[in-house]
């Protein structure tokens, strides 16, 4: 058992009403009976895990609206993973909420259980935008829920922001940066809205009045400007934070670092020997509360932790991937070799051997990743042939 500390991820599959048309995760209806029952099923889960041993430092409970489970079942949940996790008195302590599900005294109540973080999916500072993105919840709503989470002490407070949303302009997104920055919050993820196969969104995709490409790669890049000017520098493609505010357990998704995932839909990296293997709980909330075993239904989602994952994931983050990690020189070379090409283009920087996208490359990031992984495969199959 590899002692390093893993992250400990809870999916709470749970939503108010009927989905956010353009949403793929998964999530039902929340009932009361229904919530009782999934939370003992965690519980068990954490008891019963088969991969041995472990300690998380982080803990984050994702979903769905995990917050529609109220104090006591999210206390017993973690109190739970206290028990079965050894959880250091530092532990980051996630949740994540909507505005419309949160009450002072339920954020007073986490804050004195442990829970040390609220992410709370904003979206929009413009009703007109989360109308049209069928939010269940006014920019009023949202301003009020993170400063009820201020005021019951959370100093680590996130928000979500969509970008290349219906009708979003240039003048309403610096709107709704400008209505973010000015709350008390430490970190906030901009994402491009992406429409998912299978959704009402995607059935409607022509009617959408969605930014064409260019559109919405202008709106990143003014967007990750104005979060800089104030005081949030990017710490990856989609995530900016003031000092201190980074999210300790999603850096170690980007950093290949061990979590374990519970719950329907959940995904795990856990070592195994020199690398470490993927699993995946299908999304079958019935499944999970009805198996005697919810870990025979685990998928193998076969080996992780290689060298061009390690490299794919690292050029999401400022931090970048060093080079010197490699195994082999040649494979060092052949990377760094197409990195300064693409450093001529502004795409990449280097900084000793550590390879970072520009802002311009995270644009592309797609495409130059591709480049960069296409020369390390070529100078590791050298190696390996070696
Ligand atoms: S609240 Fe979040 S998880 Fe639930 S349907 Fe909307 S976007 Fe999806």
């Amino acid at each position: 058992m590899d002692r390093q500390p893993i992250g400990l991820y809870l999916h709470i599959p749970f939503c108010r009403r009927g989905k956010c048309p353009y949403c793929d995760f998964y999530s039902l209806p929340f009932g009361e009976d229904l919530a009782d029952a999934y939370t003992a099923a965690l519980i068990e889960a954490m008891a019963t895990q088969p991969f041995g041993p472990m300690q998380a430092d982080t803990v984050y409970f994702g979903g769905g609206t995990p917050s529609l489970l109220g104090a006591r079942r999210l206390d017993a949940l973690l109190e739970a993973a206290v028990r079965f996790f050894a959880l250091p008195r530092d532990c980051e302590v996630t949740l994540e909420a909507n505005p419309e599900s949160v009450t002072l005294e339920l954020l007073q109540s986490l804050k004195t259980g442990g829970f040390t973080r609220v992410s709370v999916g904003v979206q929009s500072g413009v009703d007109s935008e989360l109308t049209a993105l069928g939010r269940p919840h006014t920019a009023r709503q949202a301003r009020q829920a993170i400063e009820w989470a201020h005021r019951a002490g959370f100093e680590h407070i996130s928000a979500d922001l969509m970008l290349a949303i219906p009708g979003q302009g240039e003048e309403s997104l610096r709107q709704s940066v400008s209505f973010l920055t000015s709350l008390p919050v430490d970190h906030i993820s901009a994402y491009l809205l992406k429409i998912e196969e299978g959704t009402p969104f995607a059935q409607k995709r022509r009617d959408l009045s969605l930014p064409d490409e260019d559109a919405a790669a202008d709106c990143y890049l003014l967007c990750s400007r104005l979060l800089e000017e104030a005081g949030f520098p990017r710490y990856e493609i989609s995530n900016f934070a003031k000092p201190g505010g980074q999210c300790r357990h999603n850096l170690k998704y980007w950093r290949c670092q061990p979590y374990l995932g519970l719950g329907p839909a959940a995904h795990s990296y856990l070592p195994q020997g020199a690398k470490g293997r993927r699993y995946a709980f299908p999304r079958d909330l019935k499944a999970f509360l009805t198996a005697e075993n919810p870990f025979a239904l685990l998928e193998d989602q076969g080996e992780g932790g290689g060298w061009e994952e390690r490299l794919m994931l690292a050029l999401r983050l400022e931090e970048g991937f060093d080079a010197k990690t490699l195994p082999d020189p040649s494979a060092r070379r052949a990377l760094l070799c197409k990195a300064k090409e693409l450093a001529t283009r502004n795409l990449c920087q280097i900084r000793g051997e550590v390879i970072s996208l520009t802002g311009e490359g995270m644009l592309l990031s797609n495409s130059v990743t591709v480049a960069l992984l296409e020369a390390l495969e070529s100078g590791l199959e050298n190696y390996r042939r070696q």
